[in-house]
């Protein structure tokens, strides 16, 4: 397990656009209106708002990125959409392939449709695999994510929603906690995340503590402190990585 001083910094890739909501920790999509305000801005890889839009022109991106990167596999849509064909994952996933001075993140909350396609994909070694678990109601996704081949698998307990006990963190390599952000932010209780900080330090999981979203001046301490554990096999990128990496929307 290893601990950095500061946040993680992500670079967005994003060869595909758009999204549709699919369980409670997307009632406040923070994509949606930022899609809506680029389309309306005249770029032309929203001109279909928050449609599906796979952008073809996108793919090689990272392989023009030279210095080690974590790059965050479209975080203006979800990979793993029944709109995203198959042909197109298998695409972006020979992107992954040719691109090993970058660690890929993929986060994805439609985990049955990821487990259904799992076995016809590669699973590269630079790949971080993660389901959302807003909520108690969906920690079946974290037993279809633990069947997957993948080399770094972690889970996203953001918008967390609810107290979640018990959790199986076997065959799990990672595990971010957040609370919801934004105008109709919804109340993440400080009981929650400690449940979640203990049940880590218990399975020897790393712990990230994302934010409480609600604007207090420490955002992402608890009790005072920084909690921003990552996996040991990352640190080499992060020592390589540019300290301010510009976070790409389009
Ligand atoms: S899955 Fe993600 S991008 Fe899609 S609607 Fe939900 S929160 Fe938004």
């Amino acid at each position: 397990m290893s601990h950095s001083d500061q946040k993680l910094i992500f670079q967005a890739w994003n060869p595909v656009t758009g999204c549709s909501k699919f369980s409670s920790g997307c009632k406040n999509c923070y994509a949606l209106p930022i899609a809506l305000k680029l389309k309306q801005q005249g770029n032309i890889h929203y001109k279909n708002g928050f449609e599906i839009s796979l952008h073809q022109d996108k793919l090689a991106k990272p392989l023009s990125w030279k210095k080690p990167k974590l790059i965050f596999v479209n975080s203006m849509s979800d990979l793993f959409h029944e709109k995203v064909p198959l042909d197109f994952i298998q695409q972006i996933f020979n992107i992954i392939e040719q691109s090993k001075q970058h660690i890929f993140i993929i986060l994805t909350k439609r985990a049955e449709r990821l487990f259904k396609l799992s076995t016809k994909l590669k699973w590269h070694e630079n790949i971080a695999l993660g389901v959302t678990v807003e909520s108690k109601h969906y920690l079946y996704r974290l037993k279809l994510l633990q069947q997957i081949q993948a080399q770094t698998r972690f889970v996203f307990f953001e918008p967390l929603l609810s107290l979640i006990e018990n959790i199986d963190f076997a065959g799990i390599h990672w595990a971010l906690v957040g609370g919801e952000s934004g105008q109709n932010a919804r109340k993440m209780l400080p009981e929650w995340v400690t449940s979640i900080k203990n049940q880590c330090r218990q399975a020897n999981v790393p712990f990230y503590f994302h934010q409480w979203g609600d604007k207090r001046t420490h955002d992402n301490l608890i009790d005072g402190k920084s909690h921003l554990e990552f996996p040991q096999s990352w640190l080499n990128i992060l020592e390589n990585s540019p300290k301010q990496i510009q976070l790409s929307l389009n």
